[in-house]
């Protein structure tokens, strides 16, 4: 029997009548004679509100019991979820990480799926059940609860999907699929009919939040054709799929913001062998994530000498990570005699995405162009084969945004539509 794997994120589980709503989706598909694996995040915003809780408590709780108080999250919406469907008349038992078998790496807030043992979950299959699987969580070899980063939910789901062999995984949200920009910042972004496992990887990892960038990793490692649908209108979502099944014919195909970002500037580093492993490793070990790194000669070379003397290195990173890092690398200034480093607050980075820019020329002075008729400043700029991305001041990024979507032609002619007024599912589609 073929099996489908159904996720639904916070807002689509965040009462019971959109659990009611969510559990007949998985009956839907029960009764077009698939199995069903359900995945479910924390209802509404309630990781958001056990974090505050903690920082009413700790400015820093050790990460271990951190994930022990963010995994009852999902545990209360597994729960919830099992109860519905058994209600609806569909026998259903709820699973947390650890009992559907998701072994993690032993790394607290943001581990990654090293392993699923599918022998429960084949088992509840096989009785006839339908496995609700807490998103978002699993456990070390030791036993120890982990949670896979936010918005990691989507991860379990394609995890899951992968270990045991489903059609199709499919992502349940508050939007009707992928559109060319976040629509709630660019109201006449268009809605993808498909997208390739590589954007939506830049895109995710750029920070569209729409997927968790491990789950589109595993999705194309594991050929897990995953589909991005709206939990509570029917449409054909967005299938994020093989390139050679996309034929994406623009340069740019999606566009997007990422907001707090934070910078930190080294200046009058000597430029000898091993001076950014020296300055990287530590924070490493921190296990922080390091976004754009930028390293310029600030001194002419000597005669015969390839290379000056110093150097400066940027480095930005969310600005959650800010402050450690600035301390890291403020005793590593000590140490090499440099001056103390300089930090931006308020950055944001807007991306332009594609696979076909690997092809087309003048992506990049198009972006450029629509920024400066914009008169908005860049800060820095980075790019890869299929990316080219704009630091800016913060409070420019949703102008920003808008601004290069309109350039590369990708809003629907049409004009506006608000998504507070709820986004019309016969928009057009790219
Ligand atoms: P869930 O709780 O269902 O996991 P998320 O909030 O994590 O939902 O992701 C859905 C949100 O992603 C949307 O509400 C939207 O604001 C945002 N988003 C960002 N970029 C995009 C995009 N390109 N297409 C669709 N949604 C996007
Ligand atoms: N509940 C977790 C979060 O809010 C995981 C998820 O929603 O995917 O980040
Ligand atoms: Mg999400």
């Amino acid at each position: 029997m073929s099996l489908v794997v159904q996720k639904f994120g916070g807002s689509s589980v965040a009462d019971p009548d959109r659990m009611r709503r969510c559990a007949q989706r998985a009956i839907t598909a029960k009764r077009a004679g698939h199995d069903v694996i359900v995945v479910v995040s924390a209802m509404g915003d309630s990781t958001d509100d056990l974090l505050s809780l903690a920082d009413r408590i700790s400015s820093s709780p050790a990460k271990r019991e951190l994930d022990q108080l963010l995994a009852t999250g999902e545990q209360v919406s597994i729960a919830l979820m099992a109860m519905t469907l058994n209600e609806l008349g569909f026998p259903a038992i709820s699973l947390t990480g650890a009992q559907a078998g998701i072994r993690t790496e032993p790394a607290h807030s943001r581990a990654r799926i090293r392993s699923v043992d599918r022998d429960r979950l084949d088992r509840e299959l096989a009785a006839g059940r339908i496995p609700v699987v807490a998103g978002f969580q699993g456990t070390t070899d030791d036993g120890e609860i982990t949670t896979l980063g936010r918005g990691g939910s989507d991860t379990t789901a394609v995890a899951l999907a992968a270990a045991l062999n489903a059609h199709e995984c499919e992502i349940y949200t508050d939007v009707d699929g992928v559109y060319t920009a976040d629509p709630r910042l660019v109201p006449n972004a268009i809605l993808k009919q498909k997208i390739s496992y590589d954007e939506m990887m830049e895109a995710a990892s750029l920070g569209a939040k729409v997927m968790h960038l491990r789950a589109v990793e595993l999705g194309k490692n594991y050929s897990v054709p995953i589909r991005v649908l709206h939990s509570g209108r029917v449409g054909p979502g967005t299938l994020i799929c093989p390139e050679s099944e996309c034929m994406e014919s623009r340069s740019v195909s999606s566009v997007v913001l990422k907001k707090d970002i934070g910078r930190v500037t080294m200046t009058r580093l000597p430029n000898r062998p091993g001076i950014q492993s020296e300055l990287f490793r530590p924070i490493a070990a921190a296990g922080i994530s390091v976004d754009d790194i930028i390293q310029t000669e600030t001194a002419t070379p000597t005669a015969g000498e390839p290379l000056s003397g110093e150097v400066e290195i940027a480095l930005t990173v969310d600005r959650a990570d800010l402050s450690d890092v600035n301390t890291l690398l403020k005793m590593a200034a000590a140490e090499l005699g440099s001056p103390e480093p300089t930090i931006d607050l308020s950055l944001c980075k807007v991306s332009a995405v594609g696979v076909g820019m690997r092809s087309n020329s003048g992506v990049a002075s198009t972006m450029f162009d629509a920024l400066a008729q914009a008169r908005i400043r860049i800060a820095n700029i980075t790019t890869s084969e299929i990316r080219i991305s704009c630091l800016l001041p913060h409070d420019d990024g949703e102008r920003a945004l808008r601004t290069v979507h309109d350039a590369f032609g990708l809003g629907d002619a049409g004009g506006s539509v608000s998504v507070a007024s709820g986004l019309d599912p016969a928009r057009r589609q790219v």
